[in-house]
């Protein structure tokens, strides 16, 4: 038998498949899906098995696997598919789009071991009976290297569950076990020894009732309160040898702590009715559709995916939810826990590897039927997926910005494709390219218009703040929003506050001359953090301490500049002393666990306003609230970028969207400086579909996404002459390529010129149909990839570009 492997080297000459023989030992182990250590070269490397078949193509002979790395194939057939078309999507190696798919504990070399199930030795044939005599597990390694005969059949009790396989992973956090307890005796020996204990024994005879009525393990903690007694008792019985006590791993498990409220289906209204049908019809066909769930913020999305959801579990199909990965907060997970239980695994980053590779576990062995979690939880290994959700769908955070350059949403809908199920696309501000869609009916469009019970959507002020410098308020706060603060402290409700910190942070700057201090690295101005009372670089990690004098023109009248949060929480300090902020950025929550605990404390009112950035725009629920500020609403409209009117667009709709959710009627305060912008006005008025159509001519007129699609290259290197020089041969190469309708634009440098000392330029494609794109990209790639010529240059290619900086 051979197998064909795609091998662990990212560069253009092993991207291709290689064949190789399977030894005898490992015919049944090695599956489409293990990976495998194969020889290459002088080495030996890892590989992904994609294939499996009878004959070599050649007469040549072939080496042979060395070892198997995997008892249960990591991949599906499925996401093997997945991975050579994002390969091709992206024009990235197919063993990044593989290596992209896993858990990072899978991909270290940590230590395997396989493992006796509880109480099944005795169930185990001969050689494994041996192979396990000296303790109940082994490392994996060992018995690959010594005892690789005896795999096919460790892996098939490893099918029907007496053995597993376990993954060490060391992030710091250890292995999280528990104690149970369980008989070390048959049952006719506990009855004996109960009949023989002394009357003033109660509490070990009822002990030993317990497990003479059942003599399953139970957890130790749980058999103390079940029958009230005490650890004294439990450890007389065991000293005696009647019971034993036993640790074993559970799931580190981040969500059990809270307990989850368990919810009911909601009666749904009229219009979500009307909303959940399509995704029923194509649940209960079997058929992929794409459909746009456009429902404005509080219309009831969230209860539409719960009961779709339930449909398709009833059918005993699997379901993945998509959240961006700011929003996944407990009070999202809660909402899925809530109604699904433990049938739940959530993945997102603010969990450790190890927590990571066990919700993950969890799915491949199909002990959960839903994932919810962030971009990656789109390669949730299910078999039978019926429904796929992504909430949010605009969001940038579903593209990744590092290789595999993929967007969530296309391989989703790769994915409904396979599992002919549907996926649903949910926001309140649809992407323009979505929206476009659904308008040219490759998306179905479903649509809720009002908000739950008829609620209001908040009224919204937008204040120009140009109007109150000419009035002479200097503060950071317009008298709108500082009345309306004030107001809500006096009447016990609460507020939020957006700052939104992209392009607009705190920086230094000479006030005589002008001068900013740069990052000496890469062209962009450092960042003053006053905590630390530091200068640095969001690029590169570059520190300095600030200078007391301008190095230009040695004035010491050098001050920080801009908003950052930690200004406007001192200025809040000043003006209104007697409120109680919470900040919430990137400083204030990058500890494990401190994002849930502020906002913890802001549900149970021990604060009167939460103060942050972006990430308090998106999931939040508090009925308390009652007051939205935004301090600077344009700060991401000057960013260069065509979708930046978009953006602001989608962040004032999202966070408006935070108040009055509840009983009290909410209001929304704008502080800008271009209040006449129509993002900013168009949000004001909760009019997505003016905002659409006025975006859509200027993308037309621009040529822009979703008239034309994009192709970003970015070429970088140490040497400036160098990189302009090789831009200009790879756009060369493209015009030569493309079609002349294709539009190439540039070599130009990049919006941020330099990067850790990297230049940096770009060229932009604009094009509607390209059938030799990706040919003429992965030429350029093959081309100029090659290490040996070019050691420090790097090419990157980004087929659905983001930001154009
Ligand atoms: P969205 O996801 O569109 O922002 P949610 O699903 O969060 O909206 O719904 C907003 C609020 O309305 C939530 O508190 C939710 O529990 C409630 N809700 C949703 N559907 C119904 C319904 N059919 N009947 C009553 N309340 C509902
Ligand atoms: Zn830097
Ligand atoms: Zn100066």
């Amino acid at each position: 038998m051979i197998a064909r492997v795609v091998v662990d080297v990212p560069a253009s000459s092993t991207d291709r498949l290689f064949d190789y023989e399977i030894p005898e030992r490992f015919t049944e182990t090695v599956q489409v899906g293990t990976r495998v250590t194969v020889p290459f070269g002088p080495r030996k490397i890892q590989g992904f098995v994609v294939d499996i078949k009878d004959k070599p193509d050649t007469e040549r002979k072939l080496k042979t696997i060395n070892d198997v790395r995997d008892v249960e194939p990591v991949l599906t057939e499925e996401l093997i598919h997945l991975g050579f078309w994002m390969a091709e999507q992206t024009a990235c190696f197919a063993i990044s789009a593989f290596q992209a798919m896993l858990p990072a504990a899978l991909k270290a070399s940590y230590k395997k071991e396989i493992r006796v199930c509880e109480g099944n030795e005795p169930e185990l044939p001969e050689p494994l009976q041996t192979l396990f005599s000296s303790g109940r597990r082994v490392l994996w390694d060992d018995v690959a290297k010594e005892a690789g005969d005896l795999l096919p059949a460790i892996q098939r009790h490893v099918r029907t569950g007496e053995l597993e396989v376990v993954h060490h992973v060391r992030d710091g956090m250890g292995k999280k076990t528990e104690r149970y307890v369980l008989p070390a005796v048959k049952k006719d020996r506990l009855i004996e020894e109960r009949k023989a204990l002394s009357d003033r024994a109660f509490q070990q005879k009822r002990v030993l009732d317990f497990f003479v009525e059942s003599d399953e393990p139970v957890l130790l903690k749980e058999l103390l309160v079940a029958i009230d007694t005490s650890r004294a008792t439990v450890n007389a019985l065991v000293k005696k040898g009647l019971l034993k006590q036993e640790d074993r791993e559970t799931y580190r498990d981040p969500y059990r702590e809270n307990s989850f409220r368990p919810s009911k289906p909601l009666r749904l209204t009229e219009e979500q009715e009307a909303a959940i049908a399509p995704i029923a019809a194509a649940v209960s066909k079997g058929v992929h559709e794409t459909i746009l769930l456009h429902g404005v913020t509080g219309s009831g999305k969230t209860e539409i995916y719960l009961q779709a959801i339930a449909d398709v579990l009833r059918r005993g199909r699997e379901a993945i939810v998509l959240v961006p990965e700011i929003a996944l907060t407990p009070q999202m997970v809660s909402r899925f826990k809530g109604r699904f239980g433990s049938q739940v695994a959530v993945l997102h980053s603010g969990l450790s590897k190890g927590e990571k590779y066990d919700e993950w576990r969890k799915i491949q062995r199909r002990e959960v039927t839903v994932a919810v979690g962030a971009r990656s939880a789109v390669f949730a290994p299910f078999s039978n997926i019926g429904l796929i959700i992504i909430d949010e769908e605009h969001e940038s955070s579903y593209k990744q910005e590092e290789t595999p350059r993929y967007h969530a949403r296309d391989v989703a809908i790769r994915r409904g494709e396979a599992h002919r199920c549907p996926v649903v696309l949910g926001s309140a501000t649809p992407a323009l390219e979505t929206y476009a869609r659904a308008e040219k009916k490759v998306y179905r469009l479903a649509s809720l218009k009002e908000r739950i019970n008829r609620k209001a959507l908040p009224a919204v002020q937008v204040v120009d703040m140009r109007q109150e410098l000419r009035n002479d308020n200097r503060s950071m706060f317009s008298s709108l929003l500082f009345d309306a603060l004030k107001q809500r402290i006096a009447a016990g409700q609460q507020s939020v506050l957006l700052l939104n910190r992209r392009g607009f942070s705190t920086f230094l700057m000479c006030r005589d001359c002008g001068f900013v201090p740069e990052c000496p690295h890469c062209d962009i101005s450092l960042t003053y953090h006053k905590n630390v009372s530091a200068l640095k670089c969001h690029y590169c990690g570059y520190k300095q301490s600030p200078p007391d004098a301008c190095p230009s023109c040695e004035s010491t009248y050098i001050r920080f500049f801009g908003t950052g949060t930690q200004r406007v929480e001192e200025e809040l300090a000043k003006v209104l002393p007697e409120a109680r902020v919470i900040r919430m950025d990137v400083d204030t929550t990058s500890r494990k666990g401190m994002h849930e605990k502020l906002l913890r404390t802001f549900a149970d009112r021990k604060a009167d306003i939460l103060l942050g950035t972006q990430m308090i725009a998106k999931g939040l629920d508090f009925p308390n609230v009652t007051l939205v500020g935004v301090l600077a609403a344009d700060s991401m409209l000057h960013l260069p970028d065509f979708r930046s009117a978009e953006r602001t667009f989608q962040l004032l709709t999202q966070v408006s969207g935070r108040a009055g959710r509840h009983e009290l009627p909410g209001e929304v305060v704008v502080q800008s400086y271009t209040p006449s912008h129509y993002s900013i006005e168009l949000a004001s008025r909760h009019d997505y579909m003016t905002f659409y159509q006025k975006e859509m001519e200027q993308r037309r007129l621009r040529k822009y996404p979703p008239y034309y699609f994009l192709a970003l290259v970015t070429v970088s290197d140490p040497d400036v002459t160098k990189t302009a020089a090789i831009a200009e041969k790879i756009a060369a190469h493209l015009k030569g390529a493309l079609t002349e309708r294709a539009i190439i634009l540039g070599p130009v440098t990049a919006a941020i010129p330099r990067i850790k000392d990297r230049y940096r330029y770009q060229c932009v494609i604009k094009y509607k149909r390209e059938p030799e794109l990706i040919r003429a990209l992965k030429e350029i790639q093959e081309h100029y990839g090659k290490p040996a010529q070019n050691k420090d240059l790097q090419i990157s290619i980004d087929l659905t570009p983001q930001l154009l900086m």
